[in-house]
């Protein structure tokens, strides 16, 4: 009898099958995953990984969460999409839980995280002209360098990734880049009187993990308060207990005029994002001038609101700030030459790699790869170490022991 794993099912079977029939717009570790629970991933061949990308922090509750799963079986069983020209039994029951749980008066749901930004852009806008009373089409968003806010043709235009952006014009006007963690530069962009916005990462995620100094994002929120100037914080990597705290911002007992958030709010089973924010701002977009036919669906509405159940239910926070200062203490001991520095905050972490040869960094993970933990550089000598936020005490020694042998491959 034919068993599930025959001869075609090879890691390479499938690489081929990508190379030869999707878009080669990524450059992923060459690993075909089959199956994950909680913070492990296996492949086709059956080799067990800790996950340390956790689907680009999508996947904080852990691979396949009992809990989530379950919500999304059930509701898929009775209703998934009513689109938004007619009323679900779940969509109330969400916007109620959601807004609640971050204390803000409105929520407009969306799927991806750049739609979510997409939306806090316009909403910025919208506010900048009919409450701040900016003069028609001269609104402006101040933008961090080395931002990543996602990919539409809007949000690359302020991007300062030239990989992200070039031959992709004309780009979209109205933003203005500043470098990040630059009080006095956002003093100085926010004296022009049609800046209606900030729009910030509260960690810089895919530039490398770069935590700004303590205080830049306090006073970064009174300089925008001061100057009437909206503060909107993309948490769509850093929050959702990923930085041992709900939210990034949290730390600094900041408050963003705009919450975007994307990623785990589903706990990596569908695309979910939302936009929060009150009345004020919420309340300038009508019927009709914003959407999106699978925003705020029933099957979202049930597995956001067991993804946001979870990560309290399982004190997610505490857990990620403990296990982040194992993780750093427990790099750091290795003390590898190779490694010139290891940052970051609860389970959000990266190191930088200091080696002669360029692919360093993607050796390393491919090493890593042979020794079961997976992991991805960016911006070339950059390697993240996020894993789900349910691992264990055990689990961080085992994965710092990993980490430490793999370097052996540097020498
Ligand atoms: N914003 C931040 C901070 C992100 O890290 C990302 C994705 O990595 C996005 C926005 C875009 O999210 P998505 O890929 O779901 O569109």
């Amino acid at each position: 009898m034919q068993t599930t794993l025959d001869m075609s099912l090879t890691t390479q079977y499938y690489l081929d099958l990508e190379e030869q029939h999707g878009a080669h717009n990524y450059h992923p570790i060459p690993v075909v995953l089959h199956r994950g629970k909680g913070v492990h991933v296996w492949d086709v061949e059956g080799k067990q990984y800790y996950d340390f990308l956790s689907g680009y922090s999508a996947i904080n509750q852990g691979h396949c969460h009992p809990k989530i799963v379950q919500a999304l079986i059930d509701q898929a069983q009775l209703l998934t999409l009513t689109s938004r020209a007619f009323h679900s039994d779940l969509l109330g029951e969400y916007v109620k839980y959601i807004t609640g749980y971050f204390g803000y008066d409105k929520v407009l749901p969306m799927n991806t995280g750049v739609e979510a930004v997409e939306t806090g852009i316009k909403l910025c806008r919208r506010w900048g002209y009919e409450v701040k009373g900016i003069p028609d089409g001269k609104a402006k968003i101040i933008v961090c360098a080395g931002n990543f806010h996602g990919r539409t043709s809007t949000v690359i235009s302020f991007s300062s990734d030239p990989s992200a952006k070039k031959n992709f014009g004309p780009y979209m006007p109205g933003f203005e880049v500043i470098p990040f963690d630059d009080i006095k530069a956002l003093e100085t962009a926010l004296s022009d009187k049609n800046v209606a916005g900030f729009l910030v990462e509260p960690i810089q995620g895919e530039a490398g993990v770069l935590v700004p100094q303590d205080g830049y994002l306090s006073k970064a929120k009174q300089l925008c308060a001061s100057a009437n100037v909206l503060f909107i914080a993309d948490e769509i990597q850093t929050g959702l207990a990923r930085t041992g705290r709900m939210l990034a911002c949290d730390h600094e007992n900041v408050r963003p005029d705009i919450l975007l958030l994307g990623k785990a709010l589903s706990g990596g089973l569908l695309p979910v994002s939302a936009v929060l924010c009150d009345d004020e701002i919420m309340m300038t977009i009508k019927p009709g001038e914003h959407g999106s036919t699978y925003g705020g669906n029933p099957l979202a509405c049930k597995v956001a609101m067991a993804a946001l159940a979870v990560l309290k239910e399982e004190n997610m926070e505490d857990n990620a700030a403990a296990m982040g200062i194992l993780l750093r203490e427990g790099i750091q001991a290795i003390g590898s030459k190779h490694i010139s520095m290891v940052r970051g905050k609860g389970l959000l972490n990266a190191i930088v790699i200091q080696h002669h040869h360029k692919e360093a960094a993607w050796e390393l993970c491919l090493q890593l790869k042979e020794n079961g933990l997976l992991a991805k550089p960016t911006h070339g000598d950059k390697i993240r170490l996020a894993p789900p936020l349910v691992i264990t005490r055990h689990q961080v020694m085992e994965c710092v022991e990993i980490i430490g042998d793999s370097l052996a491959i540097l020498d």
